[in-house]
């Protein structure tokens, strides 16, 4: 080959030459990856044929990516890794970000070549301005003799293992075949990225070929740097994330995934977009702002339009980006306005030629990090374990579930988890997976519930039916139906030897109080005692008020326990509950202290029981021998979740208010005037207000401290004419009482707050609720607060005050102004954040969950069917079948912190 020859020789255009690259790639894949299917061997061949060519930004990448791919294809020992190489080859010619930009001939002329250029990859993305050939001129290559022999090679040893294995190997990365189309980012938690546009034809990937190229794991225990050579000082990071063997690393799950398969392309790009762009990196130049920050600006063509893309004070971007000018390159991000016209602003960004294609086709895995570790490094380790260990991994769902359930397999799922061909497979990955950890949940809850109830049995409480008729006599109205549904269940349980364990679910408001007190009724009727534990000392006030007004009238003393009760009177209280004189105790964690003991306890009740840890909740129970247990929430959790959540206990819901409530009329507002305006008027006509203080994170101090000073404000600048008074958790109990005291008398007009008017507190006068800062409090806690009002005849306002709300604090705003209906909001909440932001609300050391934060009701319902079947046919797990199940609900539960 002279270096004159390009010159002259007329060349074909560049998608005809393209084309024959296919074409000898495909003929080294029959005769066998020998490196021979063009003279002197690939790279050199089409290294002299892409030498004729002139070549631009847009077509430079793709050429001198292909050249790139074949010298390496030229230096593999391995069929196997050939293979592969091959398969990149051709996914670099399907890109249709390249087919689809070599624009229409302008002429059939050929651009010429400089002979200083040809040949040289790295030069030649530096040319410009030659034509770019003709797409429409492809046709049968002709200049190509391309059926060579006798060139001895290197090549032999591929030869020899191939015809060895007599196979033809496939990797597991084939089924990354799929055209590399462009980028756009896959989040899991963002429903509105671009991942829609793009689904993926079923049947694309190709069959998966677990474990080649990668030495087999040996053991899915092993240590995964026993399986993989892993350097010293990366192998202590990747313990620190947790990873330490192969099966952690397969477990190990990508926390999102680039789509790499449909850039946008440049001149496609709005404002507000936020995508993955991929195109030719022409400069990267650095500058100073006024402010003395730094901006890396690099610009990127496709062929359609240069993009601007800013990085903001990261010099060394420019270090790492410079040597890269005319490759392509992929950055995902989002656009912004800058001086007036569309800047790319990064988020991460990486080199598709560069590596092979792990990194930049299809739905590319981005994994968690930890300092140290590059996102590159991890992805390429967990590529290489995927590729060790997959093979080891057992289905520990018996068959017939997995079919009835139509769930992957599991070796499929974690495959298709980290490397999903597409969004049907990563939604069924993700499926099985989160099937898989609810099912451990479930079984888990089922066997804890037969445990307790096969345990010792509880005292049976008989109740009088006209007891009961004389106590609704008593109340200054009538049950709702839902409560005296929720009481009859509980009652019966009551009735029983098997102690009930049973949690009352009711928004709040709907008079979960009064059912307790029904319950706490029969226990002292039958001569036995009952206790209920609340989580703050208010509220334990509160319902011992409203215990005694109820019971006291059946001859019933209702005695009070909390940090406040000193000296004489808890001695007394004491005395009471040991020797069972006190029938109904109402307290706070009091009553769980050391020093408490009952006589009999019978029935024992945890009001906001979520708000305790489960360890409170054992103590509690633990006073008595095998007490009754009703617990109590007012957190809706939507009924399929509450199945597995609480799939330990039996749930009844109060799913009615009491009649004559009008909705609270809830808003969303920028300004504080407007809702003081509305405090104005509601005092005016003689109702109260709450004013929530906003949220302060470091401590229960300087909330409080923030709270003193906001009731100074309001009562000094904005309404001096009225009575503001200030509740917060610091202050002492019996400073507190007498606070609540003045509000419920109407003595106080305005009170102002901390979060601890979230649980509880019933004074039905006041009618406004205006929470500051509304956007950083959580869904289920905003709702809490509106709870405190509208409990009178009245009509109730709640007014949420929020200035620059994030997106995510919009949306909890706009679905709260939307419904009052708790259980509404929480399954907005569920389809919105999936059921991994309920767990926190149940506090049972359920350990956490890692796949099913997605929203996917359909796998909790499922895994709650699967565990019913598994647990009643079989339930210590003992049969051969579930011997492998066995084991995953024994690891997934060890991983919790406490049981109960
Ligand atoms: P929560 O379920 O939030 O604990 P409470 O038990 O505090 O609700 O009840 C809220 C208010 O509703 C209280 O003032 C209570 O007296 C009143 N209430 C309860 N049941 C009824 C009913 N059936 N009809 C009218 N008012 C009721
Ligand atoms: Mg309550």
């Amino acid at each position: 080959m002279s270096a004159g020859r390009g010159v002259s020789d007329p060349a074909p255009p560049l998608t005809t030459t393209l084309d024959l690259v296919r074409r000898v790639i495909l003929l080294e894949r029959k005769q066998g990856y020998q490196n021979r299917a063009a003279t002197g061997g690939l790279h050199r061949y089409f290294q002299h044929q892409f030498g004729k060519y002139t070549l631009d930004e847009r077509t430079a990448p793709l050429v001198q990516g292909l050249l790139r791919d074949l010298k390496r294809y030229e230096g593999m020992g391995s069929v196997a890794e050939r293979h592969t190489q091959t398969e990149i080859v051709l996914r670099r010619l399907d890109d249709p970000a390249w087919t689809v930009e070599v624009p229409a001939p302008r002429d059939t002329a050929i651009g010429p070549v400089s002979p200083a250029h040809r040949g040289d990859a790295e030069s030649m993305a530096r040319v410009r301005g030659g034509t770019a050939p003709s797409p429409a001129a492809t046709g049968p290559a002709t200049a190509v003799a391309w059926q060579t022999t006798g060139t001895a090679a290197p090549e032999d040893v591929a030869h020899a293992q191939f015809a060895q294995s007599g196979t033809l190997p496939v990797p597991d990365r084939s089924r990354r075949s799929s055209a590399m189309r462009p980028c756009g980012l896959v989040s899991r938690a963002s429903p509105d990225s671009p991942t829609g546009q793009s689904q993926a034809t079923p049947g694309q990937a190709a069959p998966t070929k677990v474990g080649e190229g990668v030495p087999p794991a040996e053991r899915l225990d092993q240590p995964l740097n026993a399986a993989l050579k892993i350097r010293p000082q990366e192998w202590e990071k990747l313990e620190r994330l947790g990873v330490r063997t192969v099966e952690d690393a397969l477990y190990y799950l990508p926390r999102d995934h680039y789509d790499c398969r449909n850039p946008v392309p440049l001149n496609k790009l709005r404002l507000g977009m936020s995508t993955t762009i991929v195109g030719a990196l022409q400069a990267v130049n650095m500058r100073k702002t006024a402010r003395n920050h730094t901006i890396v600006e690099a610009k990127i063509a496709d062929g359609t339009a240069v993009v601007r893309v800013g990085w903001f004070n990261q010099q060394h971007v420019a270090r790492v980006l410079r040597p890269h000018i005319g490759q392509r390159i992929a950055v995902s991000g989002h656009t912004e306005l800058y001086n007036g016209s569309l800047q790319f602003v990064p988020r991460d960004y990486e080199f598709p030629d560069e590596d092979d294609a792990i990194h930049t086709a299809g739905l590319v895995p981005v994994y968690p990090l930890t300092e140290g570790l590059t996102q590159r490094w991890l992805r390429g380790t967990i590529g290489r374990a995927l590729d060790a260990g997959l093979r080891l991994v057992e289905e520990p769902v018996p068959e017939a579930l997995r079919r009835d359930y139509e769930l992957l397999p599991l070796v499929e799922a974690l495959r298709a988890y980290h490397r999903p061909a597409g969004e049907e497979e990563k939604r069924a990955a993700t499926h099985r997976l989160a099937f898989d950890e609810l099912l451990c949940v479930s079984i888990g809850m089922l066997r804890r519930k037969r445990d307790w109830q096969q345990g010792a049995p509880a005292r049976p409480i008989a109740h009088e039916t006209d007891t009961l008729e004389r106590f609704e006599d008593e109340l200054p109205f009538r049950l709702t139906g839902a409560q005296r549904r929720v009481l009859r269940a509980i009652l019966s349980d009551m009735a029983r030897t098997v102690p009930m364990s049973r949690l009352l679910q009711g928004d709040v408001g709907s008079g979960k109080t009064v059912v307790a007190a029904a319950a706490l009724l029969a226990a002292a009727q039958a001569g036995l005692q009952g206790a209920i534990m609340a989580p703050t000392e208010i509220l334990a006030e509160q319902h011992a008020r409203s215990m005694a007004r109820v019971l006291v009238p059946f001859g019933i003393e209702v005695a009070l326990l909390t940090g406040s009760v000193k000296g004489p009177d808890r001695k007394r209280v004491y005395a009471g509950a040991a020797n069972g004189t006190i029938p109904v105790l109402v307290g706070t964690h009091a009553l769980i202290q050391e020093g408490v003991t009952f006589d009999r306890l019978a029935l024992a009740v945890v009001d906001e029981q979520h708000r305790f840890g489960v360890g409170q909740r054992a103590l509690l129970r633990q006073k008595g021998y095998n007490p009754h247990v009703l617990a109590m929430t007012a957190t809706p959790i939507p009924r399929t979740l509450s199945l597995t959540l609480y799939g330990d206990l039996d749930v009844s819901v109060i799913d009615e208010r009491p009649p004559g409530r009008q909705p609270i009329e809830t808003s969303w507002v920028p300004s504080d005037a407007t809702a003081y305006r509305l405090v104005r008027e509601q005092v005016r006509a003689g109702r109260q207000a709450y004013v929530v203080c906003p949220l302060v994170e470091e401590s229960d101090k300087s909330e409080a401290r923030a709270a003193v000073a906001e009731q100074k404000r309001l009562q000094r600048d904005v309404f001096p004419d009225l009575v503001v008074g200030l509740l917060h958790g610091k202050m002492k109990g019996t400073e507190k009482e007498s606070i609540l005291k003045s509000f419920r008398d109407g003595a106080i007009q305005v009170l102002v707050a901390t979060s601890v008017v979230e649980v509880g507190i019933d004074v039905p006068n006041a009618t406004v609720m205006v929470v500051q800062e509304a956007n950083r409090f959580g869904l289920a806690q905003l709702h809490q607060f509106r709870g405190r009002v509208g409990r009178g005849a009245e009509q109730s306002y709640c007014i949420l005050l929020a200035e620059g709300a994030s997106a995510a604090g919009q949306q909890r705003l706009q679905a709260i102004a939307s419904t009052d209906d708790g259980f509404k909001l929480a399954e907005e909440d569920l389809r919105l954040r999936g059921p991994g932001e309920f767990w926190g609300t149940r506090q049972s050391g359920v350990p956490e969950l890692t796949v099913a934060g997605v929203g996917d009701a359909r796998a909790i319902e499922q895994a709650r069917g699967a565990a019913e079947r598994v647990v009643a046919s079989d339930p210590d797990l003992a049969l051969p079948e579930h011997r492998l199940l066995a084991a995953r609900v024994e690891r997934f539960w060890s991983r919790g912190s406490e049981r109960s």
